[in-house]
């Protein structure tokens, strides 16, 4: 089900959400954006970057083999932007979401007694598991070997969208503060003795930021942006230290009640700011995105509303 521009705007009128324009300046006074998909198409990187993994594994493992891992690590992968990019909230997960982590749970069993969440977004553990179900044994050499091809093309590939430089530029005309929350890339190191992840939150959040330097073509800094590691999306504890991390770097309070949070996922970008007080949110759903879930949104908080373009917030 794709959402068009104009119903979603008409389902903001007609009593569900905001109208957000053209009143913006008066009706948020804060704005907290995710990155992957909302200002970076991260989802044309990631197909780049699978295109690269999959030559690697088909060098290793030969065609078939190779070939048929880097099917299941793009199912995998699927799986979970399915099950984040619905829209409004959803009765349990599906069954293959279920399957999905479990096994996830199993492979970071260490990572998790470390006093860790699960890293939801880990490609480490989506091959890991590809191997798994392939029939192929799970070493640190091929992880290593074929995610290295995987990030470095993510991180050539990643461009911005082209409305995400006018939109700052906007936000700084009307002296909107902003800043971003990002979820942790989960980069995980396999132990071959023990069979399973062990995780360096400062290493990982540090690769993160180094896959995010093209915003600094936009005057994004890095003070302006939190990193979900160690606690990451959706967790309060992630979003408690986005607020803080918020008001620290413009040495005010923020009026949550006038803060818009705006990402590509509900469940994980929006929801829990607007339980710790947020008062609006935006779900981006860009043209041809397909977006699950409830039809009219049902499920959506008050005063949150469904975007195609971050310059429909602020034209
Ligand atoms: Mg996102």
């Amino acid at each position: 089900m794709t959402l068009s521009s104009h119903q979603s705007i008409e389902a903001i009128r007609s009593g569900r959400g905001t109208a957000y324009s053209p009143m913006v300046a008066s009706l948020f006074s804060h704005v907290i954006l995710d990155v992957d998909d909302v200002i970076l198409r991260t989802q044309e990187a990631i197909q780049a970057g699978t295109q690269a993994l999959r030559e690697a594994l088909v060098a290793r493992l030969g065609p078939s083999v190779g070939g048929r891992v880097a099917d299941l690590f793009s199912e995998n992968h699927a799986t979970m932007v399915r099950h984040f990019r619905r829209v409004g909230s959803s009765t349990g997960a599906d069954q293959d979401v279920r399957q999905l982590k479990e096994r996830m749970q199993y492979w970071q069993r260490s990572v998790v007694k470390a006093g860790f969440e699960v890293k939801q977004w880990s490609r480490d553990t989506f091959l890991a598991i590809a191997l798994e179900r392939a029939g192929c044994e799970v070493t640190a050499v091929v992880l290593d070997e074929a995610l290295r091809c995987y990030w470095t093309e993510v991180a050539a590939a990643s461009v911005l969208y082209p409305d995400a430089g006018p939109f700052f530029v906007r936000l700084r005309e009307l002296g909107i503060p902003y800043h971003l929350a990002t979820g942790s890339d989960g980069t995980l190191y396999f132990d071959d003795s023990s069979r399973g992840f062990t995780y360096d939150p400062e290493r990982c959040r540090a690769r993160k930021l180094g896959r995010l330097k093209c915003l600094a073509e936009i005057g994004i800094r890095e003070e302006d942006v939190s990193v979900g590691d160690p606690h990451g999306k959706p967790s309060f504890a992630f979003f408690e230290r986005v607020l803080n991390d918020f008001e620290t770097k413009i040495g005010a309070k923020i009026d949550r009640a006038r803060t818009v949070a705006i990402g590509d996922s509900y469940t994980d970008d929006i929801e829990p700011l607007l339980r710790l007080g947020v008062g609006r949110g935006a779900v981006l759903v860009r043209p041809g995105w397909a977006a699950t879930g409830p039809a009219e949104a049902k499920g959506l908080g008050q005063g949150v509303g469904v975007l195609s373009s971050l310059m429909e917030l602020v034209s």
